[in-house]
């Protein structure tokens, strides 16, 4: 068959980076286009990202390359190769198994690689079928752009793209193809994935480094010197892993898939499946119902995090690094994840600084909130008003007591800090989200899509691009589910 010729997008180009790696690191595959389809969802901050405007978004241009239909102007598609450890043990290769990278476009602010996601088999789809679920595209569109919002480093999600195409799961849904941007999609499991050949393992190391690290290249005699370069790498990967995890913490995100072929070696957030922002605080609290151990619960997602970093780090060791020196790269995890966490944290409090000795009141504030199941985000949110009228605050608490001792502790430090109380309040709004992606509210945009009507994803992508502005007549969508409401399953299903 001949190749379909370009379209053309505002002049967009595509290259590709990826392919100038050896063959082994990639297969070329075109994506399979979903039958009839449908632009259930175009995202104009992502396309500003690439410079395309409204007008490119309404074009049959957009629609053919985010369904998997066209290709760009000097734009190779493939799907590459990675393995990983999946819920603690070996998984062997994976490698995108649904996903086609399309190609990578050039803007004055840096590069973006697209990538369409639920876009047929590959040479790694193994027993999978290629296609994911409308339910569970929308969900990745969503916690991209939720995310995105918060602040927190993650892919981003550029159009959502529906079909009447069955797809079998625990009953027959529908196919979606999401198309994401990220400056690159590496991920932990590349490199694990090359963990016993020194010549692909250096390759890819080079790669990373030119591309995205410039600053770890260690030469000697005039050559790079792989194994100093290998470590200064690991050194920052940990670095920004750390602060990743922690901005997660604070914003009552779980990844609930915290398998090593999902995490970003840029430290972004990759790969939504059943991921949670929490509702009722609970500190082991698990988003995934197919986690049955908890593995990666709330509060073991930092310790997940640096196990994981240790797989990356042994999958190094062929460069010819010291395990002694690896080792010490992956030191910084833990003062790097506390310092970003307890100014963070700090942050949301509206104190000035943390101080030792707010360690305690740090304790007390998740027990408290563990204890009694109160609201995430609210709890937060409300406290910024707490000394006018801590009424709000308090109905978020069953059993008011302990809370308000709490609330006076609290409001002691705080006052005992000084400054001005407008400044204060404004800085702790921009601090705590009025509106995080619920499981609940998520659900209500797919129930939604499924019907065709695209409103609700709108609706909930205006709120989530600034979630610290309150907005008039947007109540229901700061509110928890009620009480008598249904828990979302959320499963590795997509
Ligand atoms: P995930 O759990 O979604 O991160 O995926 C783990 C691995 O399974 C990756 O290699 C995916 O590409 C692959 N995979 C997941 N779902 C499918 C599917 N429906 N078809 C083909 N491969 C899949
Ligand atoms: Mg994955």
């Amino acid at each position: 068959m001949a190749e379909a010729p370009p379209i053309s997008l505002d002049g967009l180009r595509a290259g590709c980076s990826f392919a100038a790696l050896p063959r082994g690191f990639y297969a070329r595959v075109d994506p399979r286009p979903l039958r009839a389809p449908r632009l259930l969802h175009a995202n104009p901050d992502a396309a500003a990202l690439l410079g395309l405007d409204a007008d490119a978004l309404r074009s049959p241009e957009f629609l053919a390359l985010c369904s998997g239909a066209g290709r760009l102007a000097d734009m190779t598609p493939l799907a590459t190769a990675y393995s990983g450890h999946q819920f603690g043990v070996w998984a062997g290769q994976l490698g995108d198994g649904r996903a086609h990278l399309l190609g990578d476009v050039r803007t004055p602010e840096g590069v973006w690689e697209i990538q369409l996601k639920g876009s047929g088999r590959t040479p790694f789809s193994r027993m999978g079928d290629g296609w994911a679920v409308l339910r569970s595209s929308v969900r990745e569109y969503l916690a991209s752009e939720a995310m995105a919002g918060l602040g927190i480093p993650t892919t981003r999600a550029l159009a959502l793209v529906a079909s009447d195409d069955p797809v079998v799961r625990e009953t027959v849904e529908t196919a979606a193809v999401v198309t994401r941007l990220a400056p690159s999609f590496v991920r932990f499991g590349h490199f694990e994935h090359w963990g016993h050949s020194h010549h692909e393992q250096k390759a890819l190391l080079d790669y990373v480094v030119d591309h995205w690290y410039p600053e770890c290249r260690e030469t000697s005699g005039g050559e790079t010197d792989a194994p100093a370069t290998a470590c200064r790498l690991l050194t920052e990967v940990t670095r920004r892993t750390a602060r990743l995890i922690a901005q997660w913490q604070l914003a009552g995100f779980c990844h609930g898939v915290m398998n090593t072929d999902n995490m970003s070696i840029l430290g972004l957030t990759l790969d939504y499946g059943p991921y949670g922002f929490m509702d009722a605080f609970q500190a082991n609290h698990i988003c995934n119902h197919s986690d049955t151990a908890g593995r990666y619960a709330w509060n073991a997602q930092p310790a997940v995090a640096r196990w994981n970093l240790y797989r990356l780090a042994g999958s190094l060791l062929v460069l010819g690094c010291e395990a002694s020196a690896l080792e010490s790269c992956l030191a910084p995890f833990e003062a790097e994840f506390l310092a970003a966490y307890r100014d963070g944290l700090a942050r949301k409090l509206g104190l000035d600084a943390w101080r030792p000795d707010d360690a305690a009141l740090e304790d007390d504030w998740w027990s408290l909130l563990h204890a009694q199941r109160a609201d995430f985000t609210l709890a937060f949110r409300r406290l910024a008003d707490a000394d006018r009228d801590a009424g709000p605050w308090l109905d978020l608490f069953p059993d008011p007591a302990p809370a308000r001792a709490w609330l006076d502790r609290y409001l002691a430090r705080r006052a005992g800090q000084g400054g001005d109380a407008d400044a204060r309040r404004a800085a702790m709004s921009r601090a705590n989200p009025v509106y995080v992606l619920r499981n609940h509210l998520a659900q209500r945009a797919i129930e939604a899509a499924q019907r065709g009507d695209a409103s609700e994803i709108d609706r909930l992508l205006t709120l989530l691009r600034d979630p610290y502005a309150e907005r008039p007549g947007s109540d229901f969508y700061a509110r928890p589910p009620a009480a008598d409401e249904p828990a979302v399953p959320v499963s590795c299903s997509s």
